[in-house]
């Protein structure tokens, strides 16, 4: 016994050794390798990429880099629609699709949607770099770009969409190797094609459908949402098939997945049970949510996964794919343009950890990006300008500054700041030449990526030391230097492994969660409080989280360290479950946690549902909002038979529709019921028909 004890005294002086060694081996690394874990200048240069490809009238106004200017300002053409009206088309704007000049429907919607995810899923990693408003102005100018494409007939319906604008291939765009804002205006040379009955091109309206409701989403604009639902109708009310235009380049294995995410994206935005409706009928079709490749332009089933509320399976693909290794540790599924698949599984990874509350993955993808920004065997940084070990030939015309065609390792004009190039191929090989297409070409889809991994990774790690923006470039007005703390609330989500080292030395902390109080509410937000059988909670951290009707989980709080009370502001309406989780600083990691039913109604103030004495009798029900600004409000109150639902047969028996009120802030209404149960719901909607509130209530005519 006494041998035993003495054993553990040594080892434990040599672990205390060991550890101070390993402390100052760590310090060195960190210092070393704090560029390598710099995700707030990474977030912050990421973004450049597509100032870098912006094309049309708008550049010389909105690129940040002073090496472009207006380009292909005759992108317009003459359309001829079904009742023979001419329209004079302009597809001016939007980005060019990679090294090239080539506006692929595909990609564009699909790196206009990803990017606003990124914000849409790491809001608060924008807001405390600065950089809300450089991705506002990127998604926005996609944003307008997309509405150009779409072709109205004379009811403002969509006829047809335009799916590409150039060509690819060496007789036509990729003939021409120099600046784009040179390259002469040609149809011929830049062709313009438009979907038709025989190819609807479903996968890109969808997208495009997706990417806009997505923008709405983020930053508002009545205008974004209703192009949206009218390109949603035109995926749905036609025929339905991938777009073949671009099939040499960009050919697509499925627009179910599309099609889903376009519903998904807007039944969450507007509540209405048509796009639901959609969504279930083809979500198990094709390859809608199949595991069959990493997110990507060819396949967004992992954000209809995150949107629907089945993040879980997001592990999936992560599991699937984790093991394609390169020898020194890369993932790497493709030889062409391998880091972006990289970067997009980083994203999903993290998502995952997001929305289940985990930890899962986020080491992984810290060192894959490590590994991305420099930190490997070659000592090679895969993300252009970034620092001393970046690429310095990518694949790109307008960086070149030359004309004629690649040439290799000939010093370009213009450091192409941010941009991911291809990276190494199965087995580990790269060369940084511009003419390697496939290791060093770079493009919008790889950098969308790349992004939203670097604002997910900065949202874990934003208390890492490591995260600083740099002064000479883009920022909302901070103060330029968000180091530490500056993070928004977001500190204290590295604290997951952190605190093994102390062995022996962690005092216990005894401490019991005895449940949530809900000490005020509003129509505007709900101050909660996390009840422990301390008096002094400084030694408690505490986490909030909230999951609405069972689907996602969305994070209120990361943990915070002695303070058990948080004022949520909710952005969704609706029915909440609401979970605290408590643990001790410092302490073995054990995690307590407990929940409460929470209701939030930011617009309906009441109900009412009481006999009606007039002629007829029945029941005198309205609904009443807070305000109704202009008389613009529309109110809607609808009934379930009960009896009927559970025959089978339909049972919304009754319905006001969306009505508008000439004064006041309520609707009412008489309701004669049969004998029997109901459910009765009441709506809210605002002037664009957008779902505000909605609350439910159980009735009873059966006495
Ligand atoms: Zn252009």
């Amino acid at each position: 016994m006494k041998k035993r004890k003495l054993h553990n005294k040594i080892l434990a002086l040599f672990i205390t050794f060991s550890m101070l060694i390993g402390g100052i081996n760590i310090s060195m690394i960190e210092s070393k390798a704090a560029d390598e874990e710099n995700y707030a200048k990474l977030l912050q240069y990421s973004l450049y990429f597509y100032d870098a490809n912006m094309c049309g009238a708008g550049v010389d106004t909105n690129s940040l880099l002073d090496w472009r200017g207006n380009c292909h300002t005759d992108d317009t053409i003459s359309y001829t629609r079904k009742d023979g009206v001419t329209l004079n088309i302009d597809l001016t704007g939007g980005f060019h699709d990679a090294g090239d000049h080539v506006k692929f429907g595909l990609p564009e919607s699909y790196a206009a949607f990803t990017l606003g995810m990124s914000y849409d899923t790491d809001k608060a990693a924008y807001e405390a770099c600065g950089q809300t408003g450089h991705l506002k102005n990127i998604t926005t100018y996609f944003a307008d770009y997309l509405v150009k494409c779409a072709v109205l007939d004379a009811n403002g319906n969509v006829e047809s969409y335009c799916v590409q604008v150039g060509q690819g291939g060496g007789g036509f765009d990729h003939g021409y190797w120099g600046a784009p804002e040179d390259q002469k205006n040609d149809r011929n040379n830049r062709p313009i094609f438009f979907t038709n009955e025989s190819e609807p091109s479903t996968d890109i309206v969808s997208l495009s459908a997706a990417a806009l409701a997505m923008q709405y989403k983020n930053f508002g604009g009545a205008s974004y949402l209703d192009m949206s639902k009218k390109l949603f109708e035109y995926a749905k009310n036609n025929n339905k098939a991938v777009n073949k235009t671009a099939s040499a380049f960009y050919s697509s294995s499925g627009w179910e997945d599309d099609y889903c995410l376009a519903a998904i994206m807007l039944y969450n935005i507007t509540g209405e049970s048509s796009y639901l409706d959609e969504y279930n009928r083809y979500c198990n079709e094709g390859k809608a949510t199949n595991v069959w490749w990493p997110y990507g332009w060819d396949n967004v089933a992992p954000a209809v996964y995150y949107y629907s509320g089945k993040s879980s399976e997001l592990s999936n693909i992560m599991n699937t794919y984790m093991n394609n290794k390169n020898p020194d540790g890369f993932v790497c599924v493709n030889d062409w343009g391998s880091a972006r698949y990289n970067t997009s599984m980083q994203y999903t990874g993290l998502l995952y950890d997001k929305s289940t509350g985990s930890s899962t993955y986020r080491e992984w993808a810290k060192s894959q990006m490590s590994y991305l920004l420099g930190n490997n065997p070659s000592n090679q940084c895969y993300v252009v300008g970034y620092n001393e070990k970046s690429a310095k030939y990518p694949h790109h015309r307008a960086a070149s500054g030359y004309t004629g065609g690649p040439k290799g390792t000939t010093t370009q004009a213009h450091v192409l700041t941010g941009a991911l190039v291809g990276g190494p191929k199965n087995g580990g090989a790269y060369t940084d030449t511009a003419d390697d297409y496939q290791c060093n070409e770079v493009a919008i889809d790889y950098n969308a990526t790349l992004v939203a991994a670097a604002a997910a990774l900065y949202t874990v790690y934003s208390g890492n030391g490591s995260q600083s923006i740099d002064a000479n470039y883009y920022n909302d007005g901070n103060s330029g230097n968000n180091t530490g703390g500056s993070s928004g609330g977001t500190t204290g989500g590295n604290s997951g492994g952190t605190t093994g080292g102390n062995l022996g030395q962690s005092e216990a902390v005894n401490f019991s969660l005895l449940g949530i109080y809900i000490a005020g509410q509003d129509r505007n937000t709900i101050t909660m409080g996390a009840c422990t059988n301390l008096s002094d909670v400084s030694s408690l951290e505490f986490s909030w989280w909230a999951c609405k009707d069972g689907e996602n989980w969305i994070k209120i709080q990361d943990w915070t360290k002695g303070n058990q009370w948080i004022t949520w502001k909710p952005t969704l309406f609706g029915d909440f479950v609401v979970v605290a989780k408590v643990r001790a600083s410092g302490g073995d990691g054990t995690v307590l946690e407990t929940a409460t039913n929470v209701t939030h109604h930011p617009y309906i103030k009441g109900k009412c549902q009481m006999p009606y004495e007039g002629e007829g009798g029945g029941y005198l029900i309205g609904v009443e909002s807070f305000e109704n600004p202009n008389q613009s409000y529309r109110y809607e109150m609808l009934i379930l038979d009960c009896t009927l639902l559970a025959q089978g047969l339909p049972a919304w028996t009754y319905t006001t529709g969306q009505c508008g009120v000439a004064s006041g802030n309520a609707l009412w209404t008489v309701w004669q019921p049969q004998y029997g149960y109901y459910w009765t719901l009441f709506r809210v909607y605002d002037k664009d028909g957008i779902m505000l509130d909605e609350a439910c209530y159980g009735f009873v005519n059966a006495y």
